[in-house]
């Protein structure tokens, strides 16, 4: 418990693990085989850094090897630290279940502050964590399968995949040892905006269910919808850039860590992160919207979707009463406490849980790591035969119109979308959006039918460890 009164990240993950398993049929054993963290490693190493040796502490926490490789995150950040990263890796196991990907759950962090280092110490001090990890098979395409988490991204995600390459010459499959790369590096299209767009998906399917939509207080379709999104970076950056472009929804605050921006009729958020580019990650001085210092008070400004994506906790007994959303989703993992998430279901908040809202991107992590083992880029066989065969039906359509004086005219546009055959990215977004609606009604089907269930985190907890609890009895547990 924090001085706050505040339970850890890995208390409240519990939990909420055990509000959920307290209304499943399941052996006391093996409740508790799925609820414990398998094991985490900690390393101390030193790299010599402007003419003296640092010291980084890092972590590898697998929870559960129902399933492997087990996969999860590498994040950086001064305040990672053991609880967090099994809270974390908890979380893994049962988003990976939720959506389907055949992994157990892992995390990985490293205490650093990633902006006090210039590129090339950040690369050493990168290869040597990955040396650390890959000798004790922590990183390993058939065993563990880290990805991008806060402060990295697919610059790191390559120098891992280089080291591990280095390390293990005639491994052919050593590029599926880590997700989130490059595409040069094979990556994969849209794995970058995963996440977010994952955010969105989810939204997406909410709106598609009116009863659901009814649930929140609210009405109608995703246009004109006030979002409040706090951290503008991987996750929250894509998740406001595309539901404000592509679905009509009104960003009216983004809180960073230097404050907040507001502006009722909606910001440009492509002009923000343009703008926070330039200016050293900061949004003051951005000169069309209002900045305020005090960026955690703009939580409880009033809005219809709340996307916290920045960081755990944020959402807690100090403020949960104040929030002014009847709908939340959360981007970033673990940014409500297990007390705040009592108070704010009591006040009727509709809240989209974190296992599920920001599984886009382990889901194309799957798809990345699929393709390096198959060693080929998705569509490359099938596409132009796709294309080739709707030229045939469209040649036919016109051929018979003449023939038979009809007249009839296909129009440019839609002959144009309709002869595309579909490209890595067309497959990946496709993939991706049947994942989020197909976990989407599976949460929903328990949230519905069962008179115990009132919220999405239990249904979304009972979807995942009923198929935790039959991978381990298939295994005899
Ligand atoms: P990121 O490092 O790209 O972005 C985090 C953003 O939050 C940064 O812009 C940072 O300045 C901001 N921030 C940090 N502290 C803040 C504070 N106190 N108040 C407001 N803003 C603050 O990280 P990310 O990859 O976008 O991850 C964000 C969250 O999403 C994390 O919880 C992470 O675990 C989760 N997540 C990320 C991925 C992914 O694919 N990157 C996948 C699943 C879940």
């Amino acid at each position: 418990m924090d001085v706050s009164g505040e339970l850890s990240f890995r208390d409240s993950v519990d939990l909420m693990f055990n509000r959920a398993v307290k209304l499943m049929d399941m052996s006391p054993g093996l409740e508790q085989k799925i609820r414990v963290c398998n094991s985490t490693y900690t390393v101390r190493f030193g790299v010599r850094l402007r003419g003296k040796i640092e010291t980084f502490t890092g972590y590898r926490s697998v929870h559960s090897e129902h399933m492997e490789p087990v996969k999860g995150g590498i994040r950086y950040a001064l305040s990672v630290n053991q609880n967090e990263v099994e809270a974390l890796a908890a979380l893994m196991t049962y988003k990976c279940a939720l959506v389907e990907t055949p992994f157990g759950g892992s995390k990985g962090g490293l205490c650093i502050d990633p902006r006090a280092w210039d590129e090339h110490e950040l690369e050493l001090i990168t290869r040597r964590f990955a040396y650390e990890l890959i000798k004790r098979d922590l990183i390993h395409p058939a065993q563990n399968v880290p990805a991008p988490d806060m402060g990295t991204g697919e610059r790191e995600m390559a120098w891992i995949a280089d080291q591990f390459a280095r390390m293990n010459t005639t491994d052919i499959n050593a590029r599926a040892c880590v997700t989130g790369k490059p595409p040069h590096a094979g990556g994969i299209q849209g794995r970058v905006e995963a996440t977010g767009r994952g955010v969105q998906y989810a939204l997406r399917e909410f709106f598609r269910h009116k009863e659901d939509v009814a649930r929140a207080g609210l009405s109608g379709g995703l246009d004109g919808k006030r979002i409040i999104v706090q951290g503008l970076g991987n996750v929250g950056y894509h998740a406001a850039k595309f539901l404000s472009e592509e679905d009509g929804c009104k960003v009216v605050a983004i809180i960073e860590r230097d404050g907040a921006l507001l502006d009722p009729a909606g910001l440009n958020v492509e002009d923000v992160r343009q703008w926070m580019n330039r200016h050293d990650g900061q949004m003051a001085g951005y000169p069309d919207a209002k900045h305020v210092a005090d960026g955690k008070a703009v939580l409880e400004e009033a809005c219809d979707i709340l996307v916290p994506a920045a960081l755990e906790g944020v959402i807690n007994k100090g403020n949960a009463a104040r929030i002014n959303a009847p709908l939340i989703i959360e981007a970033a993992n673990g940014p409500i406490t297990f007390a705040a998430d009592e108070i704010l279901r009591q006040k009727g908040v509709v809240i989209i849980p974190d296992m599920y809202a920001n599984a886009g991107g382990v889901t194309v992590s799957y798809f990345e790591w699929v393709k390096n083992l198959s060693h080929i880029r998705f569509g490359r066989m099938q596409r132009r035969a796709e294309e080739a065969r709707s030229h045939l039906i469209v040649e036919e359509l016109e051929r018979l119109s003449a023939d038979q004086g009809l007249g009839w005219q296909l129009s440019p546009d839609f002959k144009e979308k309709f002869l595309q055959g579909s490209d890595e990215l067309a497959l990946v977004r496709s993939g991706l959006d049947d994942t989020m609606r197909t976990a989407y009604q599976a949460m929903r089907k328990v949230w519905h039918e069962r008179d115990d269930v009132d919220d999405l985190r239990v249904a979304a907890y009972i979807v995942s460890i009923g198929r935790v609890a039959q991978a381990y009895r298939s295994k005899g547990l």
